[in-house]
Formats: C-alpha cells, structure tokens, sequence
C-alpha cells in the first residue's frame, strides 16, 4: 500500500511520501538503542515533566489534530475531537500513576532465607509499535505514554494511510523535551516491518491491527524470542434479555454499532436477542439505524462518516452480498450512496446464521447482525461461537444473570448494561484470535518490562 494521505470523503490523494530507505532506518534504530541508554536513567519525575507538557502541546492542537484525522481516515470531527482530548486524559494518566504501578513488589524475604527479597520493574529497551488506522492518534498514545514512562523508547510503524498523524506524533513527544530518540515514526511499508523487527537492538513489539498481520509479526518475533502484545480484531456479541431497560438497550446498540464509522475493534457486530423481546427490539433498533445521517465527516451533523479505504468498503460490500445470497434478510441500508468516497448505509441484516461470513468474520463498518436466541444458553452459545474473544456486551437486570453472562461469555472484556470502551484506568485486550497481553492499566506499563527478581542475603 503507498504511504499516502487520501481524503475518504471524496477518494482525493491529497499527499504521498517516500518509504525510508535502508541508511534512514538503520539511523533511527541507532538512535533509538543510543537514547534508550541514557533515558532509562532518567526518573519517574523527569519522564512525567515531559509526558505532561507533551499532553499539554496536544490539547493546544487539539482542533488541528482532530481536523487532520478526519482527513486522513474519515472519522466524523465530534469523535476526532474526542479521541484527541481521551488522548491528553492517558498520557496525564501515566504521568500520574507510573511511579506507582512500576514500584518495587516486596517478597517474603524470611521464607527464601534473605535478608530482602524483592521484585523490580526495569524497562526493556526499543519496543516496535505496528499501529491501525482507526483511531490514529489513540492506538499510538495508549502504547506511547505506558511505553515511554517506564523508561522505554518507541518505533513507530503506523498505517500507510495515516502518515500525517504519525509524523504528528513522531515529534509531538521530542517537542515535549523528550531526546529525539525516545519515540520516532518509521514510515515504511509493511514489507519493511520484518528487517526492524529482526534487528538485534529492537527488543519487544506491540502490533494492533487484523488478524492476519498480528500472526505474521508474532511469527517473526517467536522466531527471534522477542515478546509481542497482539490487539487484533473482534466480532463482539451485543446481548439482550427480556429484563433490560429495551429503550437504553437499542440507544446504546446503534452507538456501540457505528461508532467511528462502525470501524472499531471493540464495536458490537452481533445483535443476539431474547425472542420474548426480539420483535420491539428489531423494529427500534432498524428505525434508528435508517435514522442516522451519513455524510461529510467535518460537517457537525454528520452521525457517520465513510470508511477509511476503498479496499474497506469492497470487504464489507461482499460481507453482505454474501449473507443476502445465502438467505438473510437485509432490513435496511445494504448499499453505497451514490457519491464519490467510500460511504456506505447503516445497514441491518437478518437470519444470518453460523456458517455464513458476516458471522464468522469481522465486519468492519456499519453492519449489524440481529439474531434471536431461544434462552440465555442459546445466546451465550451464539455469543461465543465465533474465533474472536474481544469484548462482549450484556443486558439484563437480573443479577443472577449477569454473574452468568460475565463468567460464560468468552472474551477480554464484558460491559454490563452499557457498551465495551477503553479507559487509561483499565486493562483493555483480548483472548482467542483477538490477541494476547494487556494494554492501559497497571497492566499495560508492565508487558514491557523486566520483573527483576532480587534476593538480598
Ligand atoms: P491491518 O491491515 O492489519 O494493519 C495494521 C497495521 O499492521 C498497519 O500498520 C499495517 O501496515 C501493518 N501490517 C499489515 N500487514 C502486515 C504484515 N503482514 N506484517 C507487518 N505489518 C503489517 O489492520 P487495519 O486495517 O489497519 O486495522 C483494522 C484492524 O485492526 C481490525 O481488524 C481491527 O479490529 C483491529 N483493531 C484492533 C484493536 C484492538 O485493540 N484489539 C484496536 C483497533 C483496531 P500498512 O498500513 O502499511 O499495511
């Protein structure tokens, strides 16, 4: 794929760029492995200096940052701006509570004959950063601020659809104060990833992304024996039984659907409804998909954008063209408006079943799937029949059955009566094919560390 800005909304190439050649690469490992040196001596205090007044340069910016995201991937202005802003919140978020998660863990010194025993976090060195697309400027911070607090340094390897974004954030962190071999952008192309990660200074790498690029960069760093963190795709359950507040339900469904243009990991993809409230549900939820007003992303009111590529949009055409020639009903949308860009309707299917694509595989747009399941057994079965084990989405208010759906459905993460969302404060990831590891949290400042076991005599 060419390292090109091309606006979505109208199929325009606004700007390309060269791919590093070989000599710019191996410049920037240099600089990384020399910087690393030095900057994991630095304290929590100094890291948190710069990390805070990095947060700061992108709250100033955040209008222009929001505007070139949208630009670049076609996200609707509101949620542009918003990412930018959860974006300030993480990085504050590690400034604030590095030190702490990352503080030496006391052992039982008696009991292993020391006089102290202790376990210590130490940074590993330069961990690469394979990056998405879809939320440009998050993806790369909650790795980021972790990252660079423990006393890490990055190479980023963004989507070669974003390459504005990730130069942005490739000087973003050196104009904050941080030595300029502490976080730097690699634009290159995906054929390039492999000579990084086999290079003897890189130490670890993080890959959020498809299914596909996730096996091929965990198979080469398995090789080296390197540590990877895998975020991959997910085909989240969205469940609801007769018990749940119905209208909160179908609200939160549309949101948790089209959100970012329905292109999110963490969006609900299938609708698995209890018969006894499957018909109301329907009929809401179809009125307000066919609601939402698709259109300009920067225009205020838009309430979808269009997808980010044009090879996003023919995927998700043929998702569907499959389902409906294989017998499911489309009950709205299931076409692209005729305009130039990559749009595509809110689209509702249903009588979709097991064996079909749009089950098995990620739909990413907005395309949902409504299902109706006999009892909470049939929908925890549906639910948990797919590869992917991301997040899951429960709605009941009886409470025995929350504990059931929280233990039986099979994924990293499940919101009760709301929808899955990514906050600094808690881990994010996910089990089966949507990866392994934790980000955000206590837990993502640790996946790239060295537990140092210490035993004092
Ligand atoms: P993608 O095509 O896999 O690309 C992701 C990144 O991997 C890009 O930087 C891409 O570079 C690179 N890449 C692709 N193939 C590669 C390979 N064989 N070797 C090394 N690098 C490779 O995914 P995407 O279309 O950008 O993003 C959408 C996917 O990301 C969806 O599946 C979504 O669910 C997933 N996602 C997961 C999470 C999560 O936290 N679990 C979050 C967001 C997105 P090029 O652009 O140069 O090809």
């Amino acid at each position: 794929m060419a390292i090109a800005t091309v606006n979505p909304a109208t199929g325009e190439t606004l700007k390309t760029f060269e791919p590093l050649d070989e000599r710019e690469v191996e410049e920037r490992l240099e600089r990384a492995a020399a910087d690393f040196l030095t900057y994991r001596a630095t304290g929590f205090a100094q890291r948190a200096t710069w990390m805070r007044a990095a947060a700061d340069l992108l709250e100033g910016e955040l209008e222009e940052t929001a505007r070139l995201m949208t630009t670049e991937m076609g996200k609707t202005l509101a949620s542009a701006r918003a990412e930018a802003a959860k974006c300030v919140a993480g990085m504050r978020f590690y400034a604030d509570n590095a030190e702490a998660f990352l503080a030496d863990e006391p052992g039982d010194a008696r009991a292993v004959g020391a006089r102290r025993a202790y376990a210590r976090y130490q940074p590993l060195g330069p961990v690469l950063a394979v990056m998405p697309w879809n939320f440009p400027l998050w993806q790369v911070i909650r790795f980021a601020a972790p990252a660079l607090m423990a006393g890490n340094v990055g190479l980023l390897k963004h989507a070669s659809n974003v390459p504005q974004t990730a130069l942005y954030l490739g000087e973003l962190f050196t104009r904050a104060g941080f030595p300029p071999g502490c976080f730097q952008t690699l634009l290159i192309g995906s054929s390039q990833v492999e000579r990084v990660l086999r290079d003897r200074r890189v130490v670890a790498a993080t890959l959020t992304g498809s299914e596909p690029a996730g096996r091929s960069v965990a198979a080469i760093a398995g090789s080296e024996v390197k540590k990877t963190v895998l975020e991959l795709g997910g085909s989240d359950p969205f469940v609801v039984m007769p018990s749940a507040d119905l209208e909160a339900a179908v609200s939160t469904a549309v949101t948790a659907r089209v959100q970012n243009n329905g292109q999110s990991c963490i969006a609900a993809k299938r609708f698995i409804v209890h018969a006894d409230v499957y018909d109301e549900f329907e009929a809401r939820f179809v009125e307000r998909m066919e609601s939402l007003r698709v259109g300009d992303p920067m225009e205020e009111t838009t309430d979808v954008g269009p997808l980010a590529t044009e090879q996003g949009l023919d995927d998700l055409e043929k998702l569907v063209a499959d389902a409906a020639g294989r017998g499911a009903r489309v009950l709205c949308g299931g076409v692209s408006p005729d305009r130039p860009g990559w749009f595509y309707e809110p689209t509702v299917l249903s009588g979709v079943t097991p064996g079909m694509k749009l089950f098995l595989e990620e739909a990413f747009g907005p395309v949902a799937s409504l299902y109706r399941a006999g009892d909470v057994e049939e929908a925890v079965a549906l639910a948990n029949a797919t590869s992917f084990g991301l997040g899951a989405n429960a709605w009941t208010t009886d409470e025995r059955e929350q504990e059931r759906l929280v233990d039986e459905l099979e994924a990293g993460m499940v919101a009760v009566n709301g929808m899955v969302v990514s906050y600094p404060q808690l881990p994010f990831g996910g089990i089966r094919n949507s990866g392994y590891g934790r980000e955000l949290s206590a837990h993502g400042i640790r996946e790239f560390c060295n537990l140092k076991t210490v035993w004092v005599g």
